[in-house]
């Protein structure tokens, strides 16, 4: 949709008002999904010019999409969000500096190589110093509550894989083991499952939150490319955001002639790992402990691809508690902890204190940022509660030899074809 047909289908009700986490801070129209509609409205009919203070209403926007769960119009946000940083990119600042390496790190396969390198020689040891430094500084903080380095389960090559899991590009640095491991859940379920080759790259999701879609266009052919090679009929992300993002391909090549039908066809393709483990009945016992777990959402899994009961059912048990405002955005999204470290340390903030309310000892994910961020909660208030992927939580539940069950299929059948979320 052209940016100002979407623009044109808000009706300024303001029915999204109370969903949108800046406005419930801020409490002003610029901070609300209305308001900045609005105002690009305005900049781009002329009538209006772009000013920093226009800007700075894109910019402390979380891309959480969950005013677009809110809205009866059905207004595509997260298009006028992403036309509006484009549009506006010129007059920003430079991102800070750890952002922007992050983003020029994610470009390059031979960077990514050397950093997933450095991160597990080096790892542990990089983490302990960022722990001792006790910095206030968001990207120190954020290194501390990584998880440690971990050697991932090896994924032996099987037949023809029909679904391809993506490795990302932060996600393989840092959480190789869980896309590995997710590969092994995969295959146990009956799905035949493989990783994307290490040189497929990132899917450009950061680029384009940012502004920068001609970054985001050139990632998205290169995964697209990459795979139709793999021959694969379906294409997973651990990240939630990288997921939804992969998902919008068709929208962002809509221009291009060469890509467009090509990039349709891989929109059609994107599934969720959660989702596929789900259809399949994979399922663990819960554990005979005295774990009490509760799960946060993915913004973009839940808003974007629409996945929000597929997990609750994979760690449904005695031990779960549903945490209030589980789909309220914990502040990580994308690299905004680092960009806006203020705005996303008031949500975290709020979302420790729900997470402690529920007494969980285990808050379960299915997004590496979102791990990062809780893990970052957990260890300012004192370790009360630790953070898993659902896939890495999974994994361990079957380690621990509390039993798997998936559908029996033989090797090489296709998952039950999609047809949402079972109810
Ligand atoms: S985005 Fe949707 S809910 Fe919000 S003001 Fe516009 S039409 Fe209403
Ligand atoms: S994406 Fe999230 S933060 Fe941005 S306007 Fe919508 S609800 Fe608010």
């Amino acid at each position: 949709m052209k940016v100002q047909d979407a623009i044109d289908t808000c009706i300024q009700c303001g029915f999204c008002l109370q969903s949108c986490p800046t406005y419930r801070i801020f409490r002003t129209e610029e901070s609300s999904p209305r308001g900045r509609i609005a105002r690009l409205k305005d900049v781009l009919a002329g009538t209006v010019e772009a000013t920093p203070e226009t800007l700075a209403t894109f910019e402390e926007c979380l891309g959480c999409r969950a005013c677009e769960v809110a809205c009866p119009s059905g207004v595509p946000y997260e298009e006028i969000l992403l036309a509006g940083r484009a549009r506006l990119r010129d007059m920003q600042e430079p991102p800070p500096a750890p952002a922007r390496l992050t983003l020029r790190l994610v470009r390059s396969h031979i960077l990514l190589r050397a950093a997933k390198g450095l991160w597990q020689m080096e790892g542990r040891r990089l983490r302990r110093a960022a722990r001792r430094l006790h910095s206030g500084q968001s990207a120190v903080r954020l290194l501390a509550a990584m998880p440690e380095p971990e050697a991932a389960p090896t994924v032996a090559a099987g037949a023809k894989a029909v679904v391809q899991v993506h490795r990302g590009c932060v996600m393989d640095v840092v959480w190789p083991r869980t896309n590995a491991r997710a590969v092994l859940l995969l295959r146990e379920a009956g799905i035949t499952a493989d990783l994307m080759p290490a040189s497929t790259g990132c899917c450009g999701a950061l680029h384009a939150h940012q502004g920068d879609l001609p970054s985001a266009r050139e990632l998205a052919r290169g995964v697209i490319a990459a795979f139709e090679s793999s021959g694969g009929a379906e294409v997973v992300s651990l990240a939630g955001g990288c997921a939804a993002h992969m998902k919008t391909y068709g929208e962002l090549l809509a221009d291009d002639p060469l890509w467009q039908e090509r990039a349709e066809r891989f929109t059609r393709a994107v599934e969720d790992v959660t989702t596929l483990l789900d259809r399949q009945g994979y399922r663990v016992r819960p554990p005979a402990t005295d774990e009490r777990i509760t799960y946060q959402d993915s913004c973009h899994l839940r808003n974007g691809l629409k996945v929000q009961e597929a997990p609750r059912r994979l760690i449904a048990g005695d031990g779960y508690c549903e945490m209030a405002e589980a789909a309220t955005c914990c502040g990580s999204a994308g690299i905004y902890n680092v960009v806006r470290p203020d705005v996303a340390q008031r949500m975290l903030q709020a979302k420790v204190a729900d997470i402690i309310d529920t007494g969980a000892t285990t808050v379960i994910t299915a997004n590496p940022g979102c791990e990062l961020q809780l893990r970052l909660g957990a260890r300012e208030t004192g370790d009360v509660f630790e953070v898993k992927h659902i896939v890495d939580w999974l994994w361990q539940r079957r380690e621990e030899g509390v039993g798997a069950s998936g559908a029996a299929m033989e090797p090489g059948t296709r998952p039950s074809p999609p047809g949402g979320e079972k109810g």
